[in-house]
């Protein structure tokens, strides 16, 4: 039976095999033929602490018998509220940045993206600088796949097709070892250029789907203190280093960072359902505050703030205050760098890196491009292995949801070994 779903990323017209998932729980998925797979990426950066956590899952059931959706547009509830009050008491504060005070709600990291822009704009032309538009942004980057989010991120044939329509805008290079000279005077020569910029946009200490690209805080730390230098706003996109992943709560705090606009998303609600969050300064905030409507923030969608949603996120920070989280994640950490550590010294295997509770190590082969069927071949070879994973180009990466214990942490290496042997080149 052929279905009418259209995936996401899929070329349809190679019949890959596309798995039918009934049940969750933990670290597995089950599917329908009775099998399981670890979800070694948690469902692509989202879960958490793990799927159906209990007290998450009965927040969702008692918050869909109460208030299920309303407009938030001049009305408000209390799930949002407390998520926004509790949102701006953990966002990172302090060294001598202005705080983080106000909270804009929205269904998606794309869509907190495209508002942290249009608040970026917004601010400058509302403060009678409306030529100040022009977004700076780090190469090799990822924000997203609507049209704003994908004109700050890496071109490439992901998106080729739709390059008519994507802005302008001006590619810091990326940070790597031995190139920190080149991308910091970029960026404050960028600053410099009149018109001014709007903003710079990044991905703080790891860039995601760009390959798991991996810089030093000290290089965030100096990259934010240019733009405060210049009055260009810092927006911190963490929809996927949010939520523990990197190690703290968010990556900017290992910097000493606070950024003008926060982007959330993924883990917001522990994975279990869409919500994001752009937090913004009081400035930003009060340079749309007016007796003028002409200044507003033009900005909705018909399910912001879900009531559901918003209730999934305030249990997920119960969670974070009750449960020693951190701890959880720190032990998950030095699990995965034991680990890969013996993996490193695979010969099929180079240029290891970790943050947290994210690690990946490049494949060594001969055919590594995007486009070349590497990635498919190791993506079924780990499904028939009972591992979800989804290696970008000849990137693989982990991203395990916190619960993973440490017999399934073995698993997962000692398929990547099996991954290393069959496809691995040797140098
Ligand atoms: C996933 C991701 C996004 C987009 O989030 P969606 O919820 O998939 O729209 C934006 N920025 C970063 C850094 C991401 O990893």
């Amino acid at each position: 039976m052929t279905s009418p779903v259209w995936h996401p990323f899929t070329q349809h017209g190679l019949n890959e095999p596309i798995p039918h998932v009934v049940r969750a729980e933990g670290a597995l998925l089950h599917l329908d033929d009775g099998s399981t797979l670890i979800d070694g990426i948690s469902s692509w950066w989202v879960t958490t602490h793990g799927h159906c956590n209990p007290r998450i899952a009965a927040a969702i059931a008692a918050q869909a018998g109460t208030l299920d959706q309303m407009i938030f547009a001049g009305y408000t509830h209390d799930p949002a509220e407390k998520v926004a009050r509790e949102l701006v008491e953990i966002a990172p504060r302090g060294h001598g940045r202005p705080d983080l005070a106000h909270v804009f709600f929205s269904d998606s990291g794309s869509t907190a993206v495209e508002v942290a822009l249009k608040m970026a704009l917004g601010h400058w032309h509302n403060l009678g600088a409306p030529d100040r538009h022009r977004i700076l942004v780090l190469q090799h980057g990822y924000h997203g796949d609507t049209i704003g989010a994908m004109s700050v991120g890496e071109r490439g044939v992901y998106n080729r097709a739709w390059s008519p329509l994507l802005f302008d805008v001006g590619t810091i290079p990326f940070p790597s070892v031995g190139h920190e000279r080149l991308c910091l005077d970029a960026l404050e020569a960028a600053c410099a250029a009149r018109p001014a910029p709007a903003a710079f946009i990044v991905e703080p200490l790891i860039l995601g789907a760009g390959g798991m690209l991996v810089y030093a805080p000290e290089m965030l730390r100096k990259m934010a203190a240019i733009c405060a230098r210049h009055d260009v706003l810092f927006i911190a996109d963490e929809v996927m280093t949010g939520w523990g992943r990197t190690g703290t709560l968010f990556a900017c705090e290992q910097a000493g960072v606070v950024p003008d606009i926060l982007c959330v998303a993924k883990g917001i609600t522990g994975g279990a359902i869409p919500l994001a969050a752009t937090l913004a300064t009081a400035a930003i905030f009060d340079s749309h505050r007016s007796q003028d409507r002409a200044k507003q923030f033009y900005h909705s969608s018909s399910y912001t703030a879900n009531p559901i949603a918003c209730a999934a996120a305030v249990a997920n920070l119960a969670i974070w205050r009750e449960e020693d989280v951190l701890g959880r994640i720190a032990a998950l950490s030095s699990g995965i760098a034991r680990r890969m550590t013996a993996l490193a010294a695979h010969c099929a295997f180079a240029n290891p890196r970790q943050l947290g509770t994210i690690a990946a190590i490049d494949l060594i082969t001969p055919d590594a491009g995007y486009l070349s069927d590497l990635a498919p071949r190791l993506r079924a070879f780990f499904l028939e292995h009972g591992l979800l994973l989804r290696p970008l180009g000849n990137t693989i990466y982990l991203m395990p949801p916190y619960c993973v214990d440490e017999d399934q942490l073995d698993y997962i290496f000692t398929t990547l070994v099996a991954a290393g042997d069959r496809f691995g080149v040797q140098a």
